[in-house]
């Protein structure tokens, strides 16, 4: 690619050109953004370069060589002085590998020549399919004081068939987009007057968020779980206490002054949890104690990384922090590891991978038997429950161990959600004790959890899984009813009102567009049913359905439709993921 920028724009200065997963990039400076029919230039180009089946030939040369060589291009110059600079060997010892690619029977110094450690395919007729997708922007090294390049990313595979299925994967990727749907349904927007990061949620995401916190309360309460709550800002001195401004400063907002102490808006909600199991003396009745909170929490992420919900300054952990005792770790784990699974599958996630890290010693706190048995039961909790993991060794945080688990979502791509940490360092910060049966003082152990991990995150999650199409137990509307004419309007209040007091959400739409125009504008909404009623349903008191996934029924008792999906709701039963 880069040889097909340089012969079509001699002038071209070129930067860097590294693999990335699922394909490449190049960025160069042609004194212009590239536009859409340069990249189809660009693409005959690089088929009549792989047609030539050009050898890719390494050679290695001395850097001042290569200084010489490389003398117009000034960003080959910025990273062979680079090299320099960092080099044991001084200038004139080391030495660096190019790769040339000559045209066969070309005449010397025709072709394309780059520095590269290499490997490389044996020549350009190896390569089998590729495409190029996009351009953007991008600052040379990543610095927005340095100059704005051209990036051009593109994509190679081994058949046709693999290219076009990636493809097919983008494309799908792109009608999915959380972002996208969510002004589409009217879900959330991201507001330029909030600053990057920060969202609000409109009704109907407000609805699906309600149901989603609802159903979580719900089933934390049936586990054990307790709920409480914490304010958003706290001094300094708690953030001294914890930890966090020696280790996370970089990750938080920065203080506001007040009464001449200095606050900080919450990251984590962990040291309050904290605070409130220290706020009395424990008994080991007590333990296991589990604190819930819906925790609002802030982080500071640089601009270029902030992605929709997936990842923005402002969100929400359903995050729980469980005091045990030793002996209760690995039963407690055990079952909270089981409570994860139950949950994720409830949204209709059930192929799950997880990450057990382990112990870094160069960088811990806490005993060996401690990261032993808290490993050791971590290990045994997967195993218990049948989760495929693999190990990453010496990976976990200073403070303990942890699990993280992965989700597949529709288009086979993973997301980590949850994470299972245990943590040695808080309990000895903030000197944490119960007292035992022998009536002796102990320190509990502490559990760090959370199962959506960001509540907005994982609705972003769901959102591209089911494209939009929520189960029928999430969806903003449930039914939407549709009267055919003015003299249905009392008969479809009525269906509306029997659905209502069934506990579902219904929409009638009576109004003035034609019947055709509210049947798509439903359909584009994504809700489960639709209910078309006029005459004949009228006068039998049956409704005419329709649901999204295109199975119509006429005369169905309204009754009978009712018990139908109030049941399918009760099931949390999640759509053939065909139908969305
Ligand atoms: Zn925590």
């Amino acid at each position: 690619m880069a040889q097909a920028v340089l012969s079509l724009w001699p002038e071209a200065r070129y930067a860097i050109g590294p693999p990335i997963e699922d394909g490449f990039y190049y960025d160069f400076d042609i004194g212009r953004p590239f536009l859409p029919e340069d990249l189809a230039a660009i693409e005959r180009k690089m088929r009549g370069i792989i047609a030539q089946d050009q050898p890719f030939v390494r050679e290695e040369v001395k850097l001042p060589d290569a200084l010489e060589l490389f003398k117009d291009q000034p960003y080959k110059v910025e990273i062979l002085e680079g090299i320099s600079e960092s080099s044991e060997e001084g200038v004139e010892g080391e030495v660096v590998s190019l790769y040339r690619n000559p045209r066969k029977g070309a005449r010397d110094g025709e072709g394309y020549v780059d520095l590269c450690r290499g490997p490389h395919l044996p020549s350009t007729g190896a390569i089998p399919a590729f495409k190029l997708l996009r351009t953007s922007g991008a600052y040379w090294r990543g610095d927005e004081h340095r100059p704005m390049l051209q990036r051009i990313y593109g994509t190679a595979w081994f058949t046709q068939e693999e290219l076009d299925a990636y493809l097919h994967r983008l494309e799908e990727a792109q009608r999915r987009d959380h972002r996208r749907l969510g002004v589409e349904l009217d879900l959330f927007s991201f507001p330029p007057e909030l600053g990057g990061g920060l969202s609000v949620w409109h009704p109907k995401g407000g609805t699906v968020r309600r149901v989603m916190e609802e159903y979580s309360r719900k089933v934390h309460e049936r586990s054990g779980y307790e709920f409480v709550y914490s304010p958003h800002v706290a001094r300094s001195l708690l953030w001294e206490t914890s930890g966090h401004l020696d280790w996370y400063a970089d990750s938080m907002y920065p203080p506001m002054e007040l009464d001449e102490q200095k606050y900080y808006v919450k990251p984590m909600s962990c040291p309050f949890h904290t605070l409130i199991y220290r706020s009395r003396l424990r008994s080991y009745r007590e333990l296991p104690l589990r604190l819930f909170e819906f925790g609002a929490v802030y982080r500071y992420e640089r601009s270029g990384v902030l992605h929709g919900l997936m990842r923005a300054r402002g969100f929400t952990q359903d995050d729980a922090h469980i005091f045990v005792t030793e002996e209760q770790v690995v039963p407690e784990l055990r079952s909270l590891l089981g409570f994860v699974t139950r949950m994720l599958r409830d949204f209709g996630f059930d192929t799950f991978e997880a990450k057990l890290s382990t112990r870094d010693p160069e960088k811990s706190v806490g005993t060996d038997e401690g990261w032993d048995l808290a490993t050791d039961a971590l290990r045994q909790a997967l195993e218990a429950e049948g989760i495929p993991y693999v190990v990453n060794e010496r990976d976990a945080a200073f403070y303990g161990p942890k699990i993280d688990i992965d989700i597949r979502d529709a288009l086979g791509r993973a997301w980590q959600l949850s994470t299972l940490q245990v943590d040695f360092n808080f309990p000895e910060r903030f000197d944490l004790s119960y007292v035992t049966a022998d009536n002796e003082r102990k320190r509990p152990w502490m559990i760090h959890r959370a199962l959506f991990g960001s509540v907005e995150r994982f609705f972003g999650i769901m959102l591209e899984h089911y494209a939009g199409a929520f189960p029928t137990w999430l969806a903003p509307v449930q039914v939407a009813v549709i009267p055919i004419a003015d003299r249905h309007q009392a008969y479809g209040e009525h269906v509306a009102e029997a659905l209502t007091d069934a506990g579902l959400r219904v929409e009638t739409d009576a109004s003035d567009e034609t019947l055709g125009n509210r049947i798509r504008k439903a359909q584009g909404s994504k809700v489960p049913y639709m209910l078309v009623v006029g005459d004949r349903e009228a006068e039998a008191g049956t409704v005419a359905t329709r649901a999204r996934s295109g199975d119509k029924r006429n005369d169905v008792a309204l009754e009978t439709f009712v018990a139908e999906v109030a049941a399918e709701v009760a099931r949390r039963s999640a759509p053939a993921l065909t139908d969305v």
